[in-house]
């Protein structure tokens, strides 16, 4: 049995409920209509397909809707994440904390960026970073702090924000939070504050998988502070006069989807959380699964419904349940995500000695079967019964005593 897969199985074949790579976004006629005029407009020569307008639409929308003083976008997520780290301009040392349990792209950043990337711990419940294990690693050469909000649960701020001035950089002060919240467009913070609002530098992702999506890729950043907000829209055009730079704009057609996106996103967003409640319940009271936090009011987005096997289970006894959901049932699922230097070998290479025990185990224990907004009363009931059945099957199999 394969256990380097995080997919299960690799491709869509055979699956009713696939997870990754096929998941797509929800579009509706909105969009296509937009679509048309964009290209009726933009067909004709002394028009053309510059963006202008649309994008400067797209980032006020955003801005206003996360709270946010100003929104940057990005041709993707990755880009935009990789641009805020160009603007610190990091020195050999200079040491960047990340959660051991991320999607390899921000770590690949910190890397390129010139930054020693330090590995800390995730918080058990939600996977999210452990503001303790940050202070663990936390030093006089941290120049930032990563904050992920894993899988669509929308992590407390303030820990991070508090640490970072604890622990000014000798230099350059305070280390910046930069939060990571592709996974999480849309959500609000405990006291009710968008994801966008808090922290330095907030990015977002429209990749296909995304909460919302531009035809696949896309990025934006938000920003309360008008000299990052600055300097991003040069490095994502060439510069400027001054600054290196190079072309990581977002197409017009994209900005014109990326607007009645925006004006969907909390109907999509409700419709995942509606369907990530139903699952929770369907699955409550099985003794081998702990299943994610039940948060309101947008604090948990389900990006992915995090499901966690008891120790005896880690590894292979969690591998097989992914199997059997696929084989028996066309449900996939991912693990979302094993921490890199398991399989990366740069990542690996970059962070010799550095161990995350913490989350070697809880992704050993995880797993994410296939959730969509999109998916009916009917079609969750299903997902969920095949959850059911496959556990009792592995129970009866492998018992956990
Ligand atoms: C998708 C994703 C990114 C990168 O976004 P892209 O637009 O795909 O480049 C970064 N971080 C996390 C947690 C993501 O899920």
């Amino acid at each position: 049995m394969p256990t380097d897969l995080a997919t299960v199985p690799a491709g869509r074949e055979g699956l009713r409920w696939p997870v990754e790579p096929a998941q797509g976004g929800w579009y509706t006629e909105a969009e296509h209509a937009a679509v048309r005029a964009v290209m009726a407009e933009s067909d004709d020569w002394r028009v053309g397909w510059k963006a202008g307008d649309y994008t400067v639409r797209f980032e006020d929308a955003f801005a206003h809707y996360t709270g946010a003083g100003c929104a940057v976008a990005f041709n993707s997520g990755g880009t935009a994440l990789e641009m805020c780290l160009a603007y610190l301009e990091l020195r050999p040392g200079d040491e960047v904390i990340s959660c051991a349990v991320q999607f390899t792209g921000p770590h690949l950043a910190v890397i390129h960026q010139g930054g020693r990337l330090v590995l800390a711990e995730p918080e058990p419940e939600t996977l999210s970073l452990d503001p303790c294990d940050v202070e663990r690693v936390l030093g006089p050469r941290t120049r930032a702090i990563i904050v992920t909000h894993w899988n669509g649960a929308v992590a407390d701020l303030r820990p991070f924000l508090d640490l970072a001035d604890r622990h000014p950089h000798p230099v350059h002060g305070p280390p910046v939070v930069i939060v990571d919240a592709a996974r999480a467009c849309g959500g609000c913070s405990g006291t009710g504050v968008r994801v966008g609002a808090e922290g330095w530098a907030t990015v977002f992702s429209f990749e296909s998988k995304k909460l919302m999506s531009t035809f696949g890729q896309g990025g934006m950043v938000t920003t309360n502070d008008p000299a990052l907000a600055g300097r991003l829209r040069w490095l994502r055009t060439y510069g400027g006069t001054e600054h290196w730079g190079t072309n990581q704009l977002m197409s017009k057609v994209q900005a014109a989807v990326g607007l009645v996106q925006l004006e969907r996103l909390d109907e999509m967003n409700q419709a995942r959380i509606l369907r990530a409640h139903d699952r929770t319940r369907a699955l409550a009271g099985i003794d081998e699964l702990t299943t994610p936090p039940q948060l309101d009011e947008q604090r948990h987005l389900y990006y992915r419904h995090n499901l966690l096997v008891p120790d005896a289970w880690a590894g292979h006894g969690r591998d097989r349940l992914m199997h059997l959901l696929a084989k028996r049932h066309g449900v996939g699922s991912i693990i979302s995500d094993r921490p890199a230097y398991q399989f990366h070998r740069l990542v690996a290479e970059h962070t010799a000695g550095q161990r995350c025990p913490r989350a070697e185990q809880l992704t050993a224990r995880l797993l994410c079967p296939c959730l969509h907004p999109q998916m009916s009363p009917a079609e969750e009931q299903q997902v969920a019964d095949a959850i059911r059945e496959a556990i009792a099957h592995l129970a009866r199999t492998h018992p956990t005593d």
